[in-house]
């Protein structure tokens, strides 16, 4: 059954969730995938350079090919001894820093925090959390009533109250832009321990993301999460690293963001890239605090970690490796970013050129001492890259940084067609 665009706009306004927008001002219909592109109902090519969940690239076949040989044999849920689990626990845990040893698999990046949260609250005993500005860890109400880029925007019913919100660690527009912001951002945590402990609580937890994504592509400053996760872990507190955009190799020198801070935390989640668009997500803790959340309750997932799942989990791995998709981020990360430094050179636009490996942002702003947003630029910038076929959105609080996470398999060919265009775009947006 085919419907025309107009028809598939008319179901989904009538059977669909309204409060779900559509991407870009004419919408694309999208019909097939292979690597870094996607593909219309006419053919047309697009370089995607803003999903990264098909990490591996779209429809990599030996993805598919394990999920379909699996599929054909056996999907059921965990209360059953499978190999495939197994040697995936093995594999995971391999590739994470002692003493994260101990996973629960699940099926979303939302199931990973809220879990996570769980986590923490058996092992310290307390709901008082630390949030960072801007932040966004999922869907559900334990983590909108936390996630500030929810809570307090349209619709929003505030922060919860034993949430406590820190600035968000943006060196570019944050309150704090020297060289010493790293240190500074952290003496907001200290400071929002203080507060929890003042009240006479206990400290919970400290959730960030190792880089954030929903705040607009920010990287943390040096020194930020070693100071803030001590302050957190001298009051009794645990971490939590947000690795559910940002895992897996994206950031270049290292599989994990939290690693390029020379940190680790006491819980990571996991979602996204995990499972190349499959839903599987995962929070890894110690056995420490796993053995905290291990009251008499059981925890029990229908889906999380069935033999499908783990299959499709092991052959991401597998082309991580194979195809040395880290060194890959590293290589074009940095060709990418030279580039954009060199347009930002020239277009007054551009504010500021952030990231790390294939996790970048594009900072517009109308005037380079205010640094006021460019929204609305932003804006006709993606339109305009999406008319020559290639496809960016924005994001941030102020909606002017247009995001860059491409699926890993991008070739050197594709960054500088997408620099050559995006010069071009700004050309036309200011000219
Ligand atoms: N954490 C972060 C940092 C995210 O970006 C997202 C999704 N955008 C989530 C958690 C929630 O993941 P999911 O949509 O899979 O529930």
């Amino acid at each position: 059954m085919q419907h025309s665009n107009e028809e598939i706009s008319t179901i989904r306004r009538r059977h669909l969730g309204r409060n779900l927008s559509l991407s870009y001002r004419e919408p694309l219909k999208i019909v097939r995938g292979e690597g870094q592109y996607l593909f219309d109902e006419v053919g047309n090519r697009y370089l995607d350079l803003v999903n990264n969940v098909c990490h591996v690239g779209h429809c990599h076949p030996h993805v598919v090919e394990a999920g379909r040989r699996q599929m054909g044999l056996l999907n059921t849920n965990t209360r059953y001894l499978h190999d495939h689990l197994a040697e995936y626990l093995l594999q995971l845990t391999d590739r994470l820093p002692e003493p994260l040893s101990v996973c629960f698999l699940v099926c979303t990046g939302t199931e990973a925090n809220d879990l996570a949260l769980r986590l923490a609250r058996a092992h310290t005993q307390s709901r008082e959390i630390i949030v960072l500005e801007h932040a966004y860890h999922g869907h559900s109400p334990s983590l909108i009533e936390i996630g500030t880029y929810k809570c307090e925007g349209p619709g929003g019913e505030g922060l919860a109250d034993h949430a406590h919100k820190v600035s968000c660690p943006d060196p570019y527009r944050g309150p704090y832009r020297g060289e010493d912001s790293g240190e500074r951002y952290a003496e907001d945590v200290a400071q929002a321990v203080e507060v929890i402990q003042g009240t006479g609580k206990r400290v919970g937890a400290f959730l960030a993301e190792s880089l954030l994504g929903c705040g607009g592509q920010i990287v943390p400053p040096s020194g930020f999460f070693e100071r803030a996760y001590a302050a957190v872990r001298e009051a009794g507190g645990v971490v939590i690293a947000d690795e559910v955009q940002v895992g897996f190799g994206r950031v270049g020198t290292h599989l994990w963001a939290f690693e390029s801070h020379g940190v680790v935390p006491d819980i990571v989640t996991l979602g996204k890239p995990i499972g190349n668009g499959h839903p599987l997500a995962a929070v890894v803790t110690t056995p420490e605090i796993a053995a905290s959340f291990d009251t008499g309750m059981e925890y029990f997932n229908t889906f999380g970690g069935n033999p499908v799942s783990c299959a499709i989990g092991l052959a991401v791995l597998e082309v991580i490796e194979g195809e040395r998709l880290q060194a890959r981020a590293h290589e074009l990360g940095k060709r990418f970013k030279a580039g954009l430094d060199e347009l930002a050179a020239r277009h007054e636009l551009i504010g500021d050129v952030r990231g790390l490996g294939l996790f970048l942002g594009v900072e517009l702003v109308t005037d380079l001492e205010s640094r006021e947003p460019a929204a609305g630029a932003a804006d006709r910038v993606v339109d305009l890259m999406k008319g020559r076929g290639f496809l960016l959105s924005t994001d941030g609080p102020d909606h002017n940084v247009i995001k860059i996470k491409p699926p890993m398999v991008l070739s050197a060919e594709d960054v500088d067609a997408t620099v050559e265009s995006f010069d071009n775009v700004l050309g036309e947006v200011t000219g």
